[in-house]
Order: C-alpha cells, then structure tokens, then sequence
C-alpha cells in the first residue's frame, strides 16, 4: 500500500488508502482471509518529515482457539508514524524504529506503508481468538464440537471419580 505525497496540495491532509491481503503479506496462525483493508491517515508536515496518524481496518476471517471454527471479525487499530526518508530519519535521531516509519527515496514522495498497517492489524489480533466468549469448545476426547453437539466423554469422566470415592469410602 502506497503512500504518494505528491498527491497534496497542502498539509494537514487526509487519506484513505486501501488494500488487501496480498498487498501486506501478513501471515498469523488464526487469520484465514482478510478483506477490505482501509488505512485511513492523517498527515501533517514538518520540515521533510511526514508525520502520520492513522487509523487501519479489516476485516478477517479467523480460526477460533477453541472450536477451530470459522468467524468474521473486523479489526481496528490506530498508530503513529513518520513518513521521510532513511537519511532524514537518521540525522534527527540516534535510534530508529524502523516500525515507526515509512521511507520514501529522494524526492520521489512515495512510502510503502504495508509493515505499517500489517503491524498495525496484527497488534489488534487476539492471542487466543474466540468465535464468542462462552464458546464450549471441542472435547478433549472425542473432537465432537460442543457448540454444536453434546458427547459422552464428560459424563463418563464424573462417573469414574464418583466409583473411586466409593472404593475410597467402602
Ligand atoms: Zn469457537
Ligand atoms: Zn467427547
């Protein structure tokens, strides 16, 4: 996804600019697709440098942690970040974050913000992603999914502590 300065006129200046899946080359273990990427910015100018608010959008298919069905989640995080270039960037400061910023070469004024919004979509992920809060999951024992079916397995398991309480107390 790319960021062309020369599009302005003046600053501050908005932007939406949108993209998918194979624009960010984002790969998670829970994300299946993801659909309607948007990157909405912000962009006010400061001497070369670009600073940029942004807003990013998805929306995912996930894998949930528990059932390991399928669910659609949209996905909103904001960040920060400077748009210059890799030598403005390193004369103003002693450390970079390359994470923090977007590059463009000269004076051509155009930035890929893809780590940008990648980084920006994964840090809004669930480490442990939930079809719904009270989703029952699959059973240990026989895989059936508990959302959609009930099994045995759970009962036999009560059943057996109970006979070893009654060996204990007989
Ligand atoms: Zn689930
Ligand atoms: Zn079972």
């Amino acid at each position: 996804m790319i960021l062309n300065l020369k599009e302005f006129d003046s600053f501050p200046a908005r932007k939406v600019l949108r993209g998918d899946q194979k624009d960010l080359d984002l790969e998670f273990d829970s994300i299946r697709s993801l659909n309607r990427i948007e990157f909405s910015l912000e962009i006010q100018k400061s001497g070369e440098e670009y600073f940029c608010q942004g807003e990013a959008r998805a929306s995912v298919q996930m894998t949930c942690a528990r059932c390991l069905g399928e669910f659609d989640q949209d996905l909103v995080n904001s960040t920060d970040f400077i748009v210059c270039t890799r030598e403005q960037a390193l004369a103003n400061r002693d450390v970079v974050d390359n994470e923090d910023y977007a590059y463009f070469q000269g004076q051509d004024l155009q930035a890929d913000v893809s780590h940008i919004v990648r980084q920006t979509l994964i840090t809004a992920v669930s480490m442990k992603p939930l079809c719904s809060e009270d989703c029952r999951g699959l059973c240990p024992q026989c895989g059936t999914n508990l959302n959609e079916n009930s099994c045995k397995c759970r009962k036999t398991n009560i059943d057996q502590r109970w006979e070893g309480l009654k060996k204990l107390s007989g």
